[in-house]
């Protein structure tokens, strides 16, 4: 079957061009899924730690009959009447906090996040964005100008200050405790300074609420409240990308939620349907009321009858299933699994995660964490090879990257974290 995978490589290569990124040194052929299974044309099953767009499980039954239902009745845009985005705004904004009370609907977490800069330029009057400095929030122009991980064609322009992300592991000056967040919320209030300094203003801060794509760091105690106290300070915005983090995936519906602080404006997207492209801006209503006051938005798939019958479907099965809590629980259960295998294993430097969603920092050396980059692709090579499909992330590049969908059991993690031993013990 390996001349098989060969012959999709070479024809992917062919049609797709070269630079179509794939993952693993032998690429995986997937031709089903069932919750956190995989199956290859071979038929080999594979435990899925990494998939979190698929946040209720693979192929859900209940996502898939609504999407087919309401395929098979109807599917227009928003310039007709329809309620099913009416009754999906409602049971989304009913997850958020009151002062978040409108939302607009569309089709990628790129879009959601391009918008939320429209919305944050318009009622600030200024152009000047914050992201921290390795980072990456979607692809398009105005977006992938504050994705520090991949340089944009033409460079960076003047409008952007990157900070660096609020890691307690490697710490910024080998700060820890007050004095660590004290200093990154620092770096904030300094780059708004060089914004206003520059005559360029400022207009807002954008994040994700866990740094998933930095490396998923313990971020410090009071760093969110006083980086955000910075940000409405001098009059601008706090953007969450919740696009990561957002569904239930840290064991709270929301990544802002572990710190005291509210966003003015959140954007969503990967697990909000599941696998069907759909995404929102969830913002307070007076700041997307004076951007459509300014600019007509509209998005000709975003918000559509099926796509919102598939999220609705998706809330439904999160709080049927009470994946959140499970996301919690059996989040907490593979923590304390990956922290015994670091009291047995050197390389392991660090442990990290919240809910479903895990980094393992890897080092040579745990006095100098120097990152061991090489050993983490050997380590999720090893992995796919038996059975359990894992990535890895970071600054680095030396962070083991999992989160599994929500549905992710106790059994599971002990299928994960023995193979994960076994690997360990081989590399
Ligand atoms: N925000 C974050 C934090 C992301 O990780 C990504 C994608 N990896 C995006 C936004 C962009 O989402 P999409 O690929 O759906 O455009």
């Amino acid at each position: 079957a390996m001349g098989n995978v060969q012959r999709i490589v070479e024809r992917r290569e062919r049609l797709l061009g070269p630079g179509n990124p794939l993952f693993y040194d032998d690429p995986v052929h997937l031709v089903k899924g069932d919750g956190v299974w995989l199956y290859d044309a071979d038929g080999t099953k594979y435990l899925d730690c990494y998939n979190n767009v698929p946040c209720v499980g693979h192929c859900h039954p209940q996502v898939a009959r609504a999407l087919c239902d309401q395929a098979a009745l109807l599917n227009t845009h928003t310039r007709y009447l329809h309620e099913n985005i009416l009754d999906y705004a409602e049971r989304l904004l009913g997850k958020f906090d009151d002062s978040l009370d409108r939302v607009a609907m569309a089709c990628t977490g790129s879009e959601a996040n391009d918008l939320a800069l429209r919305i944050a330029r318009v009622n600030s009057g200024n152009d000047g964005f914050i992201c921290t400095n390795a980072t990456y929030h979607g692809n398009t122009t105005a977006v992938s100008q504050l994705s520090s991980i991949f340089e944009p064609v033409g460079g960076y322009g003047e409008h952007i200050r990157m900070v660096p992300w609020p890691d307690s592991y490697r710490a910024l000056n080998g700060l820890s405790g007050e004095a660590l967040a004290d200093a990154y919320a620092d770096e904030v209030r300094k780059a708004i300074a060089s914004l206003n300094d520059s005559g360029i203003g400022f207009a807002g801060m954008i994040a994700c609420t866990i740094y998933a794509n930095e490396g998923l760091p313990d971020i410090p105690d009071g760093y969110m409240e006083k980086a955000v106290a910075h940000v409405h300070d001098a009059g601008g915005f706090f953007i969450a990308d919740e696009v990561q983090a957002g569904f239930g995936r840290t064991g709270r519906w929301w990544g802002y939620e572990q710190a005291a602080v509210v966003p003015d404006i959140v954007t969503l997207g990967k697990p909000m349907g599941a696998g069907h492209p759909v995404s929102a801006v969830v913002a307070r209503g007076e700041l997307l009321d004076n951007y459509r006051a300014h600019e007509m938005y509209f998005n000709t798939f975003g918000g559509n009858p099926v796509s919102c019958a598939v999220a609705q479907a998706v809330i439904d099965v999160i709080d049927e299933e009470a994946l959140v809590d499970n996301a919690a629980e059996v989040g907490d259960y593979v923590l304390q699994g990956f922290r015994e295998l670091a009291s047995r294993h050197e390389i392991i430097g660090d442990v990290r995660g919240s809910g479903l969603f895990f980094g393992i920092d890897l080092v040579s050396d745990r006095d100098t964490k120097a990152p061991a980059a090489d050993k983490a692709r050997t380590i999720v090579n090893g992995m796919r090879h038996k059975g359990v499909l894992m990535s890895k992330i970071g600054e680095h590049d030396n962070v083991l990257k999992l989160r599994p969908p929500l549905c992710f059991s106790k059994q599971n993690a002990d299928l994960l974290i023995e193979t994960l031993d076994e690997v360990m013990a081989a590399a």
